[in-house]
């Protein structure tokens, strides 16, 4: 009995393995594809402040919606590009099409605001990162403020030094840089002066429990004092409820973007929430 149903077990563990398995190669051989056959498109998470609660800009979002497997969460195939290396050329289609979104509401007479992009480690470690984006800002004739990079606190581990120069080279540009998901990685605190960021995104996982939790209250009100005292902004990410975003602006926090501010939209969308800033008395002068 015993024998039998480990041999079952033991049947429906490969059975698993060599699904996950499967649906693996088939993410990793189809991204190339993707981007050509225009499966990859970007949503636009809002982000507003928290004094006046004014829209202050977008995180861009990638996704993917496969043939077969459906829409696929960049969680699972950003990892397998960043494997394979393809994470250079995803990535600078994804900075390309949020410039391109931005300059197109510019032309359309909207509010022009910050849009932040996810810049993966390997991205940023690849050499020819900064002439890449600073002809790709030139192209779109943005102000280069417009643009902020989103990286993690990866970036800094194998080689700090080295994240240093880079990311200085990236200030010089005149783009912003925000530290991603602050408080779950291995930031020496040493660093983080030296790196010249606009911002630290404290991360969901310390907002999710935040009213309950007095651990997760410290590490939050931490994090917004060591910002202030660095001359740093803060925003917090996945707020989804009103009584987490009075009390994170009580706390002093910055900005904040979640499910109960709003949820990733589709261009479109982000560009009608945008007309909807405008003020009427401006609109038509
Ligand atoms: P992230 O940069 O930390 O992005 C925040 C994630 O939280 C997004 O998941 C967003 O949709 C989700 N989120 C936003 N508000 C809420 C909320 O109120 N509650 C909860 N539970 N979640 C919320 P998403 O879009 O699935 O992206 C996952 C991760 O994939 C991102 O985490 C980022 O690390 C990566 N990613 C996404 N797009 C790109 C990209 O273009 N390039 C790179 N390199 N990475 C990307
Ligand atoms: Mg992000
Ligand atoms: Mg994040
Ligand atoms: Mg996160």
């Amino acid at each position: 009995q015993a024998k039998e149903a480990g041999r079952n077990g033991y049947r429906f563990f490969t059975a698993e393995m060599q699904r996950r398995y499967s649906r693996m190669l088939l993410l990793e051989n189809g991204l190339r594809q993707a981007m050509e056959r225009q499966q990859l498109r970007l949503l636009y998470q809002p982000q507003f402040s928290l004094d006046e609660g004014r829209l202050i800009g977008f995180e861009a979002l990638l996704r993917w919606q496969h043939p077969e497997l459906g829409m696929v969460s960049p969680a699972e195939f950003i990892p397998l590009a960043e494997k394979n290396g393809f994470i250079v050329p995803l990535g600078e289609w994804v900075l390309a099409s949020a410039l391109q979104q931005q300059a197109s509401w510019r032309r359309q007479g909207l509010p022009v605001v910050r849009v932040g992009v996810n810049v993966s480690a390997v991205q940023f470690h690849h050499p020819g990162l900064c002439e890449r984006i600073q002809a790709q800002l030139a192209d779109s004739g943005l102000p280069p403020a417009l643009l902020e990079l989103e990286l993690t606190e990866s970036v800094m581990m194998d080689n700090p030094e080295r994240a240093v120069e880079v990311m200085g080279q990236l200030h010089r540009l005149g783009l912003q840089l925000a530290l991603d998901d602050f408080g779950t990685g291995y930031s020496s605190l040493s660093y983080l002066k030296r790196f010249r960021l606009a911002r630290l995104k404290i991360d969901q996982g310390f907002v999710r429990d935040l009213l309950d939790d007095e651990e997760d209250r410290a590490i939050v009100g931490a994090i917004i004092s060591l910002a202030r005292n660095l001359g740093l902004q803060t925003i917090a990410e996945g707020v989804e409820h009103a009584s987490q975003l009075a009390l994170l602006r009580q706390m002093g926090c910055d900005q904040a973007q979640g499910y109960h501010l709003g949820r990733p939209l589709e261009a479109e969308q982000a560009g009608a929430l945008l007309a909807s800033q405008v003020p009427v008395a401006e609109s038509s002068g």
